[in-house]
């Protein structure tokens, strides 16, 4: 960090499946100093070391009913409120709805704080559908591939073993076209209410990770004077 200031940033990174948002959370977080929270691997943490929050959680997932926003905001806080996050964080996965967002809000006002940015990945769909159905996999060693980004030498085969490869069922393309609508129709309301406050900065996540990455960074500069 070349600015020493003294910021403090709540980022969130939104993006629905294939378009980098895990790739970007993690390079940001190194490129800032501050954690990455993914709302996902809380859920795990806590229901693994058998927290009360996780508990709770763990006897609606199963019911299979969803986890209550405030018990995910509980889980977040928590998180948010330990040191490593005093100068901030990036939020993946969370909040994913209004009402979260809004006690998001509430929480982080109480503490004297708010969110700083929103940054979506937007990547039109013909690009992620080509993303996330090249993915070719190979049940005997586990190696992974893609018809794009990283084939095999000979289609249909392990480099490393020999073995045929298969796809997973959430690969294929039906499947991926319809996790892209939902994740579209659920988010398209959060993405309102951070465009009405002035907070959502979309960034082309359909470029290449290093140009997707340069203008993270350079929404941070202009943004937040930070960096
Ligand atoms: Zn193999």
């Amino acid at each position: 960090m070349s600015n020493q200031g003294m910021w403090s940033l709540y980022l969130i990174l939104l993006g629905g499946p294939g378009a980098g948002k895990g790739t970007q959370g993690q390079m940001l977080s190194t490129y800032l100093g501050i954690p990455r929270i993914s709302s996902g691997d809380l859920f795990r943490e806590h229901i693994h070391s058998r927290t009360d929050l996780g508990r709770l959680a763990q006897s609606f997932i199963e019911q299979g009913a969803l986890v209550p926003d405030d018990i995910t905001i509980s889980m977040v806080m928590d998180r948010l409120d330990r040191p490593d996050c005093r100068r901030g964080t990036i939020l993946d996965g969370f909040p994913r709805t209004v009402p979260q967002a809004e006690a998001l809000d509430d929480e982080l006002r109480r503490r004297a704080k708010q969110i700083s940015l929103v940054l979506d990945l937007q990547v039109a769909f013909q690009i992620l559908i080509e993303r996330l159905t090249g993915r070719w996999l190979c049940r005997v060693c586990g190696a992974s591939f893609h018809t794009k980004l990283r084939p095999p030498a000979m289609a249909g085969i392990c480099d490393f073993c020999g073995n045929t490869l298969f796809q997973r069922e959430d690969d294929h393309p039906e499947t991926v076209v319809q996790r892209l609508e939902v994740y579209s129709h659920q988010t398209e309301p959060l993405r309102q209410f951070y465009a009405q406050v002035g907070l959502l900065h979309v960034v082309d996540g359909g470029q290449s990770v290093e140009e997707v990455q340069r203008d993270l960074i350079q929404a941070l500069k202009t943004r937040l004077g930070v960096g």
